[in-house]
């Protein structure tokens, strides 16, 4: 019960959040209007009525797991780290059904993390950290601004997600920034390539490139 306290509102998020770019958030089922919260908080991504809402089945649930293993794991700043989890669960998975990355929910999750990891800082984490995260997220976000201009497929959702992922990065340190390039690059590349031999995509299919940076963020952490 206390584990869908977690679940319910992460899915509600994602499923007020998926509509087209600039139309409003929804408050209701598409096909029956029914209203989605609490409807929408159980873990089968269906409203009462049998209609497919927000995240696939089970997808929000794994990957809370998942998160709560990680942070249990980890060493260093753990309530910045479950938030940023949570945010990357919603973000990701809205990425990935409507390719989409809004803007405040990804302000926020940038201005969580900050002020979780400078209480961290002042109750002894260090102030190095917080800096170096601060300039990490300062780099990366300007880099990625800089690439969304030539429309590339960097779209500028992916801009505003490289400050969170940059404070995260950052924090522990300019070789996980490192890593975590290389990984991301090899993560949306292999899909790109698989999806193209497999038939599924063609040079001109845009894919979603937040899950990619949100997954390489956490494996260039737990690597470093
Ligand atoms: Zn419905």
């Amino acid at each position: 019960m206390r584990f869908a306290l977690v679940t319910g509102p992460l899915r509600w998020l994602i499923a007020t959040h998926q509509v087209a770019g600039g139309e409003p958030a929804r408050r209701t089922c598409a096909e029956c209007g029914t209203r989605l919260w609490p409807s929408v908080g159980n873990p089968f991504g269906r409203c009462p009525f049998g209609h497919r809402v927000g995240a696939p089945a089970w997808l929000v649930e794994i990957l809370v797991i998942v998160s709560i293993a990680l942070v249990v794991l980890l060493s260093g700043p753990r309530p910045a780290a479950a938030f940023w989890l949570g945010c990357a669960i919603v973000l990701g998975t809205i990425d990935g059904l409507v390719h989409r990355l809004p803007l405040p929910l990804v302000g926020v999750m940038a201005g969580g993390t900050a002020a979780l990891l400078a209480l961290d800082a002042a109750l002894g984490g260090g102030w190095d950290n917080l800096v170096r995260a601060g300039l990490a997220a300062a780099g990366l976000g300007v880099l990625f601004f800089l690439l969304c201009l030539p429309r590339n497929g960097f779209g500028l959702g992916d801009a505003t997600l490289a400050v969170p992922i940059g404070l995260a990065l950052g924090w522990f340190g300019w070789s996980a920034v490192l890593i975590w390039a290389l990984l991301a690059s090899l993560l949306a590349g292999a899909t790109g390539v698989a999806l193209l031999l497999l038939g599924k995509a063609s040079r001109q299919t845009r894919i979603p490139m937040g899950p990619y940076m949100l997954i390489a963020t956490v494996l260039a952490v737990a690597i470093s």
